[in-house]
């Protein structure tokens, strides 16, 4: 059993994959071009904004948004403590501090109430407190209308990290549209991935959106080769956006399929739930979730390797997304600060979860395996 079946999705796309790629080859355009400005249309069309400027991938798309916000030393973010290393990685990368904020038990994501005591602890270091990131994390967008709130009574611009979330929406009203800029991947095992790497940037704001394009591309000004401030390069190439094009034609077919396998995995393990003491993941009321992850939380103090290692025994492939808290990390000793208390929330988290095979060609047998070998062995 695969983890996640990147080969099936080829099986069931590659028609309109091959044609796309084939249509690149033939084109001469192979960075940015034509193929790349549609994807942008599509995307922006799809997530309802305005903009969308495609990237190299998701860890430059965050970096982009805090460098468009001109955010750098003296300055705190806001960053959740249970995520990928990327959300807080661009902080330190911008010469800005991370502080870590505690995340929520019941849908691992950014504690909206954790903002305000995050901001008092970069003001009480003498920093200045500049921007939240709110991640999207497992596919479910995060409490937007309380972080949105917090944010604004903080001062603070939102950046929300959709690497996770693209398809995921609150209210029919799409993930990567909720931040002042809002950034997604497409690494090939995120949601929407493409065969390589890739990222993008969504904003309304037609100013950050041209600082967003200039920093991608050397700091352009008007041309190529006037350089009005010191970028990178981070752009992508036409085979991907050929990749994504058809992909992104298949998508909501995708997240309908995602979704009706969370709720297989939810009636299978409802006994498990209820009996034994297993977490399933929660979607609240009014919520859609593109399920990048289906990630269980064991009971307290249970032997998560132990459990790993039989259900490898039996061919089923798991995952610990993430064993360790963003502030224990080694690369920000010493540079980033936590909320008093230091997260306990995520700490127990990292102990305890498990994401298990999850992918919209994931066959219900294959849950059901799952499944019953997981409530046999807890
Ligand atoms: C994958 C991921 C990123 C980074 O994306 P890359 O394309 O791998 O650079 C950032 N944030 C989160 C939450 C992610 O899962």
């Amino acid at each position: 059993m695969e983890f996640r079946d990147l080969g099936a999705q080829y099986a069931a796309l590659k028609d309109d994959v091959d044609v796309g790629i084939v249509r690149v080859l033939g084109s001469g355009r192979f960075v940015g071009g034509p193929e790349v400005a549609a994807l942008e249309r599509e995307l922006a069309e799809y997530v309802g904004v305005k903009h969308c400027i495609t990237c190299g991938n998701g860890t430059d798309a965050l970096q982009l948004a805090l460098m468009a916000w001109g955010v750098g030393p003296g300055d705190a973010v806001v960053v959740p403590d249970f995520t990928f290393f990327s959300s807080g990685e661009v902080v330190a990368a911008v010469g800005a501090t991370p502080v870590f904020a505690d995340v929520l038990e019941g849908t691992f994501n950014l504690d909206p109430a954790q903002i305000a005591p995050a901001c008092a602890a970069a003001r009480g270091a003498g920093l200045s407190p500049k921007a939240a990131v709110a991640v999207d994390l497992f596919g479910l967008p995060a409490d937007y209308a309380a972080i949105c709130a917090a944010c604004e009574a903080e001062g603070l611009l939102l950046l929300e990290d959709g690497a996770q979330g693209f398809g995921g929406d609150v209210g029919g009203r799409r993930a990567c549209s909720f931040g002042d800029i809002s950034t997604t991947s497409f690494f090939p095992a995120k949601p929407l991935g493409c065969y390589g790497d890739g990222g993008a940037v969504f904003a309304d704001d037609d100013r950050w959106t041209e600082l967003v394009r200039s920093y991608a591309v050397h700091g352009k000004g008007t041309m190529k080769y006037d350089n009005v401030r010191v970028g990178m390069n981070s752009r992508l190439d036409a085979v991907q956006a050929a990749v994504l094009r058809a992909k992104l034609a298949a998508f909501s077919t995708e997240v309908d399929a995602v979704n009706e396998r969370a709720q297989w995995y939810g009636e299978l393990l409802a006994d498990a739930e209820g009996e034994l003491g297993l977490r399933l993941p929660c979607v609240p009321e009014g919520f859609g979730s593109s399920w990048a992850q289906y990630t269980v939380v064991l009971p307290e103090s249970f032997n998560r390797d132990a459990l790993q290692a039989k259900l490898k025994e039996r061919d089923i492939p798991t995952m610990v997304y993430y064993p360790k808290p963003m502030h224990e990390q080694e690369a920000f000793a010493g540079a980033c600060l936590t909320t008093s208390g230091a997260c306990p929330t995520t700490k127990s988290l990292c102990q305890r979860v498990l994401s298990l095979p999850m992918g919209p060609y994931l066959s219900q047998a294959d849950i059901e395996r799952v499944a019953a070998a997981l409530g046999s062995m807890l």
